[in-house]
């Protein structure tokens, strides 16, 4: 059977916020039956962009993720919804009944991801319902991605095993896997908001100048093991990604023309270890 997932992929996503304000428009003052209340105009962010800057200057990066309810298949804010306040659809759409959850201010809570907003005035907790009003009159993508410039985000209709084929293939992630929620959201490049890099670039002196020194080799130790080896660009950057936050003491080890330097980084956050004179 064919469910909906979410893929969004980071590098593509540039803050324009246009998903958020087309999800605005769809909810905003609009009551959808059986879907949803109307979302109020102030307060509520059912697609949420996060932001993470990384490194330090000039070796920096600004990653953008948008965020909106996982429609997790196995959604503890149902376990904290009695009397079938919250639905599991065929089709993978979690939804929460605008009815029947009328009051259940603890739902709010039950969700690990933040996404289910308090809706003060009409006594509701609300998220975002993949637009399953409009799904279900044959919409083949979300208001959100219909808006998105970049095409960081779309919306496919594809069986577990699929998505699950394609999840590996494309190094796709899921947001907070460790709580074994299965969320129907996917994201391609997440390392650039959840993972960390240590940076830098490699100069020598030549001819009474300092210039760039491309071509060096560069390796990463990590308690007494190489775990990366990279070269220098032309620019004589070089960046080691995808490292956990907050991992530890790691050695930086820098070769080129018989000469050597070792740096040492202590990795909390990304670290850019600015110019390096070999
Ligand atoms: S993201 Fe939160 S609100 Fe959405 S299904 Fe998962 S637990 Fe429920
Ligand atoms: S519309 Fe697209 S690019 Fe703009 S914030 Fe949303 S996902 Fe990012």
């Amino acid at each position: 059977m064919k469910k909906w997932n979410m893929i969004i992929d980071v590098a593509e996503c540039t803050n324009c916020n246009l998903c958020t304000l087309a999800t605005m428009d769809e909810y905003v003052g609009n009551e959808w039956p059986r879907y949803s209340a109307p979302m109020p105009k102030h307060g509520h962010k059912w697609i949420n962009i996060l932001q993470k800057e990384r490194g330090q200057l000039p070796m920096i990066d600004i990653a953008y993720v948008p965020t909106m309810c996982n429609h997790c298949d196995n959604a503890p804010c149902m376990k904290a919804a009695p009397k079938g306040a919250i639905k599991k659809r065929w089709d993978g759409i979690v939804i929460i009944d605008p009815v029947k959850a009328k009051g259940q201010k603890q739902i709010v809570d039950a969700c690990p991801y933040g996404h289910i907003w308090w809706n003060e005035e009409l006594q509701l907790p609300q998220a975002w319902t993949f637009d399953a009003h409009l799904i279900d009159q044959g919409w083949q993508q979300t208001r959100g991605q219909q808006s998105c410039p970049t095409g960081a985000m779309r919306a496919i209709k594809v069986e577990d095993e699929e998505m699950a084929r394609l999840a590996q293939e494309q190094n796709l992630e899921v947001m907070k896997p460790e709580l074994g929620t299965k969320p129907r959201v996917y994201y391609r490049n997440l390392y650039r908001y959840a993972k960390c890099f240590i940076g830098g670039s490699v100069a020598e002196e030549k001819n009474g100048a300092i210039d760039c020194l491309e071509g060096a080799s560069v390796q990463l130790i990590k308690d007494g093991v190489c775990v990366a080896v990279t070269t220098t660009d032309n620019y004589g950057d070089f960046k080691f990604d995808k490292l956990d936050e907050n991992s530890g003491r790691y050695s930086v080890q820098i070769f080129a023309s018989g000469r050597s330097k070792t740096l040492e980084a202590n990795l909390g956050a990304s670290i850019n270890l600015g110019e390096i004179k070999l």
